[in-house]
């Protein structure tokens, strides 16, 4: 209980002062019973929205027709929701009506996992507990409320979130929980709230437990097909994928590359002898991965940069590299990837299994070379000459079209060499040097 906020303690308060019942519920009872801080709090009441609006000065409305109200408290806010029973979920989506209702326990039973069905109040010390959540957290399980297969058929975005939690919380999923599941019904669920789960559970603590279980499931290539050609022809590549997922940063771009970077192997496998070669899987994989982040809604920046890693995740790291060479390799991928692009290669590195020392070795001191470059004068792409293509027309004379790209070129490399040079005069005094050679 000493975790839990003063702003919190104080709405709980105010609620049972006025005569209502006030729980914490969902995530935040429990994280706490398993001694981890939770992400938010969520308090459950009898009290009508309109009961709870008028015992607080600040208040959102976030969901006043499901029964939530935001409390602005201090630097909080604290989702109050009112004691809810759900009906038939005839769609799939959304509940056919929501109803109110003064019954505690009729609100727990409409909750996913008997984790997620505990209330608790900190004031009385109690802990309601009808589904025996406690009994799971205790054995680090994750168990549906109620009849497994009928709780995902009214909402089959708990089959992701069963594995979901597997992932966020490191626990196992209860077998026959797990049998209930009807991967195809997740069609019906929305791309937006397919890509929150997916991204959670690629940011979990445990995110291979939570992957092998979505592979397993057949949810993997329910909603994302492209995933079929990987069981068709080498499903070493999955468990590559995985690996590397483990071994990145946990940043949500970072996890979507690691795990769809070599989605492309699968379909450009070739056998040659004793070899196997994936020519030009990057491009495939690019292509491949464009589509998924497409279908599940991902914002353009966020697109762009996982596409951007996935693209060039086979550069050469070559650390005698020549600074222009490695200047333009910066410019080709943006100087806001590069770094995530070298994460990525560490991780792909770590994630092929006994790692190479001289590979990682190699990876150190090409990082410090682009950092190093990246502290420096910043001239990785045309754009960033002291002159544009304006200037360069003004001074030689020359009316538009292709002639003055491939002046900016030249002048872009010999900058390269030497990026002291990207000074107007110095570039307008090559360009006289240049102009007297043709
Ligand atoms: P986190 O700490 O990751 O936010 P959480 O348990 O708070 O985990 P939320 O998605 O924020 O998860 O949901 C809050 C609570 O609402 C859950 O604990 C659960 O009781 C209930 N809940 C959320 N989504 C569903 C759903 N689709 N079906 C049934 N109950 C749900
Ligand atoms: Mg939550």
């Amino acid at each position: 209980c000493r975790r839990i906020p003063a702003e919190v303690f104080t709405v709980l308060q105010r609620l049972q002062s006025a005569g209502y019942q006030a729980y914490l519920v969902g995530g935040a009872p429990r994280d706490l019973l398993r001694g981890h801080p939770p992400q938010d709090w969520d308090i459950a009441t009898d009290a009508r929205p309109e009961q709870v609006k008028a015992l607080f000065d600040r208040t959102v409305a976030v969901g006043e027709k499901f029964g939530t109200v935001g409390v602005l408290i201090g630097e909080q806010q604290v989702e109050v929701t009112t004691f809810r029973r759900e009906g038939e979920y005839s769609d799939g989506r959304r509940p056919d009506w929501v109803a109110f209702t003064p019954d505690l326990v009729a609100d727990l039973a409409r909750r996913d996992f008997t984790i997620n069905a505990l209330a608790l109040d900190p004031i009385g010390r109690r802990l309601v507990d009808p589904f025996r959540g406690l009994w799971a957290l205790k054995r680090r399980l994750v168990k549906a409320v109620g009849d497994p297969a009928a709780r995902f058929q009214e909402d089959p975005l708990r089959m992701l979130r069963f594995y979901r939690f597997q992932s966020t919380l490191g626990f196992r999923g209860e077998t026959a929980t797990e049998q209930g599941i009807e991967a195809e019904a997740i069609t019906r669920i929305s791309g937006k709230r397919i890509r929150d789960e997916l991204t959670k559970l690629l940011l979990g603590a445990d995110p291979a437990r939570g992957l092998k279980g979505l592979a397993r499931s057949g949810l993997l290539t329910a909603i994302m097909p492209e995933f079929k050609a990987v069981w068709a022809t080498d499903p070493a590549i999955f468990t590559h994928l995985v690996a590397t997922v483990e071994a990145i940063k946990p940043t949500a771009e970072l996890r979507w590359a690691a795990f769809l970077h070599d989605l492309g192997k699968a379909t450009t496998r070739q056998v040659e002898g004793d070899r196997i070669r994936y020519f030009g899987h990057e491009k495939v994989g690019h292509e491949l991965a464009a589509g998924i982040l497409e279908r599940l809604r991902f914002s353009n920046a966020f697109r762009q940069k996982v596409l951007t890693l996935i693209r060039w995740h086979m550069f050469q790291a070559d650390p005698w590299l020549t600074d222009a060479a490695l200047r333009r390799l910066v410019g080709k991928v943006g100087p806001e990837h590069i770094i995530d692009l070298l994460e990525l290669r560490r991780a792909d590195i770590v994630g092929t299994g006994g790692p190479s020392a001289r590979a990682l070795e190699n990876l150190v001191r090409f990082h410090r070379r682009v950092q190093a470059l990246l502290a420096g004068e910043r001239v990785f792409t045309r754009k960033d000459l002291a002159v544009n293509g304006r200037e360069v027309m003004a001074f030689l004379g020359l009316p538009p079209g292709p002639q003055v790209g491939a002046v900016l070129d030249d002048v872009f490399h010999w900058v390269t060499e030497d990026p002291a040079r990207n000074r107007k005069e110095l570039i307008l005094d090559y360009l006289r040097k240049w102009r007297a050679k043709q």
